[in-house]
Order: structure tokens, then C-alpha cells, then sequence
């Protein structure tokens, strides 16, 4: 498997392939939505640059983390990450088990890396008023994205993005941090990949790919 549209497929007809499904049309839908908002606002940020990964620990959703664990059992199938992430437990600070400080790519879940990774500088937020504002990342030195922008349009805001995210899940998407998160996904995922016969996560003898 090397997509998320094949890994929906494979569970197809369960709970967690709706889920995975639901949630995938949702990122698809943020990505079209963040990548011209950041090109309307001219806001990128520095090359190479993924700072916010090594001070930062997701807070994730069941549904996010059924497809990080979905895509590292079945799509990256690298027992060490895997094995990282398990013994995160208990760090909240970050840097995040799944960030590669040894690839210019960094995410090693790129494609399936939760909401707040995909907005994180690339949408406005609300402040104190309800009132839709970006303000510059704090890494961001080389200054390649504005300082402060207020807005009269309509653009995407990171709590709109987080209701719809909270309303597709199974727990009243409750949040936890992203090592607890996904490694509680990581057996009920293999246990169903069993009962519908495709389980070929087989980590052990897979190479690590260089990048997403
Ligand atoms: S959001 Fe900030 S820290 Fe993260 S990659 Fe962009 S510039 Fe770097
Ligand atoms: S999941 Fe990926 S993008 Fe998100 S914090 Fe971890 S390494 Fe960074």
C-alpha cells in the first residue's frame, strides 16, 4: 500500500475506514483552502524550516491518530518509528517522534500528519474579539512570512478547522498527545488489518524510506 485513498480502501466498509475517509476529505479540502490563503497573504515559510517540530508535541484526535497510526503500520511500515513513538509516551514538550532531524523532509508522516501541523503558520486564528488575525510564527527569523495581518475576508481560521475536525470523532474529539494517542490505535488497527486479511504491516524487514 503507498496511498491514504488505498488505505481507506483496505478498510473499507468499517468504522475506521469511514473514519479514515472522512478525515482525509477534510485535510484535502484545509490543503486547497490554506495553499491559497498563504499565497493571497504571501506568507511561507523559510526553507528547510520545521522548528516547530522540535518544540512541540501534537495534540491529536482519535481519528487523527487512527490514520498516523494507519499510515505508519501500513504505509511507512518502519518498526523503529513505530517503536519511537511508543516510547514517547509521557513527553509533552516535544521534539515530536515523528519529525526527522536527518531529512530536509522532516514529517515522517507527511501525508497523514493532523490538523494542526497542516495550519500551524498557514491560517488565521481568532482573537480575544472573534476577530480573524495571522500573526508571524515565533521561528520564523528569516521573516518570510508578514508580521500581522487583520482581515475583513473571509479567510480559514484554525478554530473553524478544529470543530469540523472534533465533529468527525468517535470520542467527542477529545484530544490527547500524539505518542498516547497513536500507539493506542496501533494494536486495534492491526487486530482489524487481521480480521480483514490484508495485514501486511510487517515492519521488520522493511527498509526506512528517505522521506515521505
Ligand atoms: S511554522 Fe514556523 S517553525 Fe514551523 S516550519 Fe513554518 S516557519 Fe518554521
Ligand atoms: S506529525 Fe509531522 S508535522 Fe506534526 S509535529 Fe510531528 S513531525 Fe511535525
Amino acid at each position: 500500500m503507498d496511498s491514504i485513498a488505498q488505505l481507506c480502501s483496505a478498510f473499507g466498509g468499517t468504522y475506521a475506514g469511514q473514519s479514515m475517509t472522512d478525515l482525509f476529505s477534510l485535510y484535502t479540502d484545509i490543503e486547497q483552502k490554506s495553499n491559497a490563503f498563504c499565497s493571497e497573504y504571501a506568507i511561507a515559510c523559510g526553507p528547510g524550516c520545521g522548528t516547530c517540530c522540535e518544540h512541540f508535541m501534537p495534540d491529536i484526535t482519535a481519528s487523527e491518530a487512527r490514520l498516523v497510526a494507519a499510515y505508519l503500520l501500513f504505509i511507512k511500515k518502519d518498526a523503529s518509528l513505530i517503536e519511537s513513538v511508543r516510547q514517547n509516551m509521557g513527553n509533552q514538550q516535544g521534539p515530536c517522534p515523528l519529525y526527522r532531524f536527518d531529512s530536509p523532509f522532516h514529517c515522517s508522516v507527511y501525508a497523514a500528519r493532523p490538523l494542526i501541523c497542516r495550519l500551524f503558520g498557514a491560517c488565521a486564528n481568532q482573537d480575544k474579539n472573534g476577530a480573524a488575525v495571522f500573526r508571524r510564527c515565533k521561528y520564523n527569523a528569516e521573516k518570510t512570512m508578514p508580521e500581522h495581518i487583520a482581515f475583513t475576508a473571509d479567510v480559514p481560521v484554525m478554530q473553524d478547522y478544529s470543530y469540523a475536525l472534533r465533529s468527525l470523532d468517535d470520542q467527542e474529539g477529545e484530544v490527547g498527545f500524539l505518542p498516547e494517542k497513536v500507539s493506542s490505535m496501533l494494536d486495534q488497527l492491526q487486530f482489524l488489518a487481521s480480521m480483514l486479511e490484508f495485514d501486511d504491516s510487517n515492519p521488520d524487514d522493511t527498509p526506512n524510506p528517505l522521506a515521505s
